[in-house]
């Protein structure tokens, strides 16, 4: 019997796995090495991490847990997880079966890609979701924020910090007035008609082709598109889920428990608001030390 089955071997999973293996608790991790900013050149604003190419940043931390003889790595994809606390199962795609304690659910969310032509192709080189990862390397320049809802307004609000050359395209959404007025008040341009191809000329140079047939070239364009859990374990088990304005995440306590006993989970998979890194690995590492302490005798 394992301690822990961790499901999703990035940031927040091995996070937990080197918590646990530090206090020598029997852990597995699986995974199947599709980390969402595997299309960032480099990763910012983790400490010590900074501009580095973010396969290199888990390819360190694989190295590293190969100190701790209780940790397995296992390069798996979980097909389907059943049992209750103490008693779990969790069954490869190699059609292994794995007893485990405790769950620790870090698989991660999978970023839908629009249907427009292009956007695929330049989503983490010249369109990107976050400015705290990527805004320094363009603050300046002409940006672009692509319209999903009235969280958009907070966007272009935060952007001023970084640039004060902003293009909204409404992408068919009608903005409210108010918030209409409020944008001509930045003095912040709003491009009406649907985004219908992304003409990707090199890093951050982009032209946005409208229904219109109107062309817009930005620098850089800004965008949130809906997101997914990588995988539906958590729905098969039930556990109890939270709406956000481009997706869902998993509720969990302040101890990072689901609403399952003996289930923990961590990483973009519960983070409603700003995922990144930085906090993917804090709370892989507290999921980590939360599960090992349920386990105390
Ligand atoms: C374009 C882009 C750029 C970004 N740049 C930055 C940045 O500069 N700085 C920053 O802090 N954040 C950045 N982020 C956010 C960052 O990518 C996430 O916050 C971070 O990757 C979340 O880590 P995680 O461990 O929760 O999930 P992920 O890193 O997504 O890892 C989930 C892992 O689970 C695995 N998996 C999925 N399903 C299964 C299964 N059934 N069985 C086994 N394994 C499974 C996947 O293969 C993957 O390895 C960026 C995001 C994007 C989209």
């Amino acid at each position: 019997m394992n301690d822990v089955v961790i499901i999703g071997g990035s940031f927040a999973g091995l996070a937990a796995a080197l918590q646990l293996g530090r206090a020598r608790r029997k852990v597995i991790v699986l995974d199947t090495g599709r980390p969402r900013n595997r299309f960032a050149g480099h990763s910012h604003g983790l400490l010590g991490h900074d501009h580095k190419p973010p396969l290199d940043i888990l390819v360190e931390a694989r190295q590293q847990l190969a100190r701790y003889p209780s940790i397995r790595l296992v390069n798996a994809r979980a097909e389907s997880v059943s049992g209750a606390i103490d008693d779990f199962c969790v069954v490869t795609d190699d059609n292994e079966s794995l007893k485990a304690r405790r769950l620790i659910l870090s698989y991660g969310i999978v970023d839908q890609m629009p249907d427009v032509l292009g956007f695929a192709e330049s989503w983490g080189t010249s369109i990107v979701p976050c400015p705290y990862c990527d805004g320094f390397e363009v603050a300046g320049q002409h940006w672009g924020l692509v319209w999903s809802g009235p969280q958009s307004h907070q966007s272009a609000r935060l952007f001023h910090d970084w640039t004060d050359k902003l293009t909204v395209f409404a992408d068919g959404h009608d903005i409210p007035s108010d918030i209409q007025a409020d944008l001509t008040h930045r003095h912040i341009p709003v491009v009406d008609g649907r985004i219908v191809e992304i003409a990707h000329h090199k890093d951050h140079i982009t032209t946005v082709i409208l229904d219109t047939r109107r062309n817009v070239a930005v620098d850089i364009l800004f965008a949130h598109p809906r997101n997914k859990p990588s995988a539906s374990l958590h729905q098969s088990l039930g556990l109890v889920t939270m709406d956000t304005p481009t997706g869902i995440v998993l509720k969990v306590d302040e101890r990072r428990q689901t609403t399952m006993p003996g289930i923990y989970a961590a990483g973009d998979l519960t983070t409603p608001f700003l995922p990144s890194v930085t906090q993917a690995s804090s709370q892989g590492a507290m999921a980590g030390i939360f599960a090992q302490q349920s386990m105390l005798v």
